[in-house]
């Protein structure tokens, strides 16, 4: 490893390490995934009732999903095809009685946990919004106003890290629009100038940048780039562990008809609906404001606690 990348790896694991000393994570023993306590529930609670300030006004309608999706939902949106090193599907022991009974005396052994596994209909959701599209395609061609939705979800990516704010299972609350290029390319710039307000808002240093995601393997960098020069995804970003690598604590996406094709969704007029949303990265934003402001949040700056209502 670079002696950049140790010091990087270093202040990841200190700043984890600090966290479960403070008791805000609670440790499950995997890298990135963590229980909350009630402090750290507390200030989660209070930065959606921010977003919540700002979006109401919008009059979205609100969706709340599991930590799943069908597994039909995951493939039919083009995820498995572009970020399969991230998805994550769930398994389930399929086996007869027989079967059961192998499968006990090969964990006795401490052999081979997968026996009889096979995957179920459910995968794990990627991204907060992915339950959004099959849910307002199903509902037939969209109105002249298209559709507004405020959806919060965990998520799930297979990236294990000790950086805590690279969580495998964490939450994204999300506006999402679909409706013409138009609609949604206000839309997002709307929430991109939104979104920086409110992050300021909270005491944060945060920038703004052209962003793209982690596409797998060579077909992935030509997506990453196209995505980058079609301005097609930003991120805000606000320094936690490192200055020179930020962390994006939220993005700003647009999609245009990728969904909208992929889901048959379609305008008032009849063509392929664009979507956009803004994804809010609550864990990340409250481990930046642990971070900057300290690990009680008593004693975070006043007008800081005035504006989460802590
Ligand atoms: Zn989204």
């Amino acid at each position: 490893m670079m002696p950049a990348a140790t010091a990087l790896a270093d202040a990841h694991r200190a700043f984890r390490d600090e966290l479960l000393r403070h008791g805000l994570l609670i440790s499950l023993g995997v890298d990135g995934l963590y229980g909350r306590s009630g402090a750290f529930e507390h200030v989660i609670e209070r930065i959606n009732a921010a977003i919540s300030a700002i979006g109401d006004p919008d009059r979205p309608e609100i969706m709340r999903f599991p930590p799943g999706i069908g597994k039909w939902q995951l493939e039919k949106s083009g995820y498995m095809r572009k970020f399969p090193q991230l998805a994550g599907t769930v398994y389930s022991f399929f086996g007869s009685d027989r079967e059961h009974r192998a499968l006990i005396e090969m964990l006795d052994k401490g052999g081979d946990r997968t026996v009889g596994q096979e995957m179920t209909e459910v995968a794990l959701t990627p991204a907060a919004c992915y339950g959004v599209y099959p849910t307002v395609a199903a509902r037939g061609r969209l109105s002249d106003d298209g559709a507004v939705v405020d959806v919060y979800a965990f998520c799930f990516r297979n990236e294990p890290s000790i950086d805590p704010a690279r969580m495998q299972m964490f939450r994204q609350r999300e506006h999402v629009r679909i409706g013409t290029h138009e609609q949604t390319v206000v839309f997002r710039d709307l929430w991109m100038s939104r979104g920086r307000a409110l992050v300021e808002s909270f005491g944060l240093p945060c920038d703004v940048a052209a962003a793209t995601d982690p596409f797998f393997g060579r077909a992935g960098k030509l997506l990453a780039t196209q995505q980058r020069e079609e301005h097609l995804k930003f991120e805000l970003l606000v320094p936690i562990t490192s200055k020179e690598e930020p962390t994006a604590c939220v993005s700003f996406n647009y999609h245009r008809d990728l969904f909208g094709r992929a889901w048959s969704i379609e305008t008032a007029a009849g063509e392929p609906a664009h979507s956009a949303c803004v994804g809010f990265g609550v864990e990340r934003i409250a481990l930046a404001l642990f971070k900057h402001h300290g690990f009680a949040f008593k004693d975070w700056p006043r007008d800081v606690r005035d504006v989460l209502g802590l």
